[in-house]
């Protein structure tokens, strides 16, 4: 098979991308799953966006706050210069963002925003924007999608990408040559027993990075959410308890029904709080209520919670939900240049599975699904600049051997270890290392 463009993975990252560049090529997306089944579909809370230039140094520093000041300060600086232009492409595709009541856009606050700016749509916010990414993508011709396909290698020679081997709906394996490849593959959830992502979402690009020598950055930063609905099936996605809803004013409780933490903290911080207090109390969860928001309030900006929650035998506008941490967001990734440029030419890797410094060793809610798209159109701007210079290598594809990836399960469970140990080895060294700094007074 042959495209000009390969995108793998259909969350925001992979359509909007694709959106962006140019008609007359051809663009193959392909994705693992269906097309609604990636996390973007899943974003709750929503997506900031720079208000004003006032906003400017206040937004700049909750995000270097919240990543611990280890931040790429120039992807900080693009991604909220760049925000406007996102929201305003967004809004040119359908999407609905809450407004006020004079027809403006309406913003709200998470955990560690020093203000109101997150746009929002209910608590489906990543729905209502991936599903009209989709919906544009699917209404052009030059874009073809390809649902149950997956990337299980990619082809290269000499550090230079030309494509990619692809698993089939049917389970036959394929090649794809491609001038450019996108890795769009979002985050390593699926390696984790208790995730708020998809069970599918296994780190694939990483495994494929680190067999290719391409270069990794911060790995070990993984993010856990501070809330989600406690269940005692741990065969079951984690169901995430939006940040928005500490946000506006949910507290949280130990068993004696006590505050024990600031809820607006970043997300690690009140992770550790609540894992501590579990710990205290020897319970599987804390809890949390949402009744000091306004029941109206809470009915119509967490509707998909309150209906999840009330599904699951607890009813939030009455009593107290039980909440536990569980993996939800993966900070590093394959390491890209600010223009989404991996270290192996032709290929750019985008959204949750890259890793160009935006979010440092945390991430602050609700950047994620801006950092995606922002870094997105930057890759997409990118291959108009190079296509020029694209290099070309038919031969090499003739001398690809399909059989080592016959065995899918197998070839799966190697590639998830490859991950977990690599992940496992930076902690490690991590940990060294700050043993050591310590020790010099660096910390
Ligand atoms: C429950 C939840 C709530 C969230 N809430 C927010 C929020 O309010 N605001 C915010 O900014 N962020 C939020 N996030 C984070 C945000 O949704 C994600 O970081 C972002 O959507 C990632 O987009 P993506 O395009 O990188 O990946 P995804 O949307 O996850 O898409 C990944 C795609 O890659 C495909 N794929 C993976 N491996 C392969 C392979 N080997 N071959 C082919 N295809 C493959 C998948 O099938 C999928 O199509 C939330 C995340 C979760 C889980």
């Amino acid at each position: 098979m042959k495209t000009d463009i390969l995108i793998v993975g259909s969350g925001c990252s992979g359509l909007y991308a694709a959106l962006h560049l140019p008609q007359d090529k051809q663009i193959t997306i392909i994705t693992k799953a269906d097309l609604e089944s990636s996390d973007s579909f899943l974003a709750q809370g929503g997506i900031c966006m720079l208000r004003d230039e006032d906003d400017y140094n206040s937004y700049f520093q909750d995000t270097m706050k919240a990543g611990h000041y280890e931040n790429n300060r120039q992807s900080v600086d693009i991604m909220i210069r760049e925000s406007q232009r996102v929201i305003a492409d967004l809004i040119s595709y359908g999407a609905d963002f809450e407004r006020e009541a004079d027809g403006s856009l309406a913003f709200t606050k998470e955990g560690a925003h020093s203000e109101k700016r997150i746009l929002f749509h209910e608590d489906v916010t990543g729905k209502e924007i991936t599903s009209k990414l989709l919906r544009q993508a699917e209404n052009r011709p030059n874009i073809t999608l390809m649902e149950y396909t997956t990337m299980v290698d990619l082809i290269e020679e000499n550090n230079v990408c030309y494509g990619a081997v692809l698993r089939l709906a049917d389970g036959h394996l394929e090649t794809m040559e491609a001038d450019f490849t996108f890795l769009a593959c979002g985050g390593i959830g699926g390696l984790y027993r208790h995730s708020t992502n998809f069970r599918h979402l296994t780190g694939d690009a990483l495994a494929i990075a680190i067999r290719h020598n391409i270069r990794l950055e911060n790995i070990n930063y993984v993010q856990i959410h501070p809330t989600t609905f406690y269940t005692e099936n741990e065969e079951e996605r984690s169901f995430l308890i939006s940040e928005s809803v500490r946000g506006e004013g949910a507290l949280l409780y130990n068993k004696n029904m006590e505050r024990f933490v600031d809820e607006l903290q970043p997300r690690d911080v009140v992770t550790k709080a609540i894992l501590k207090q579990m710990e205290i109390d020897g319970t599987n969860h804390v809890w949390e209520d949402m009744r000091p928001i306004p029941e109206e309030e809470m009915l119509s900006h967490f509707p998909n919670i309150v209906a999840y929650c009330r599904e699951h035998g607890y009813d939030p506008v009455k009593e107290c939900i039980p909440v536990v941490p569980a993996q939800h967001y993966f900070m590093g990734g394959i390491k890209v240049d600010s223009s989404s440029a991996t270290s192996m030419p032709q290929l750019y890797a985008i959204g949750e599975t890259a890793c160009n410094g935006v979010h440092g060793r945390n991430r602050l809610a609700s950047n994620s699904l801006l950092e995606s798209l922002v870094f997105a159109s930057r890759a997409a701007t990118d291959v108009i600049l190079h296509y020029d210079s694209v290099r070309r290598n038919p031969e090499l594809f003739e001398k690809v051997r399909l059989e080592k990836y016959e065995n899918a399960e197998e070839y799966g469970r190697e590639s998830n270890e490859l991950v977990l140990k690599a992940i496992e080895q930076a902690e490690w060294i991590m940990t060294e290392e700050e043993k050591v700094n310590s020790e010099r007074g660096m910390e």
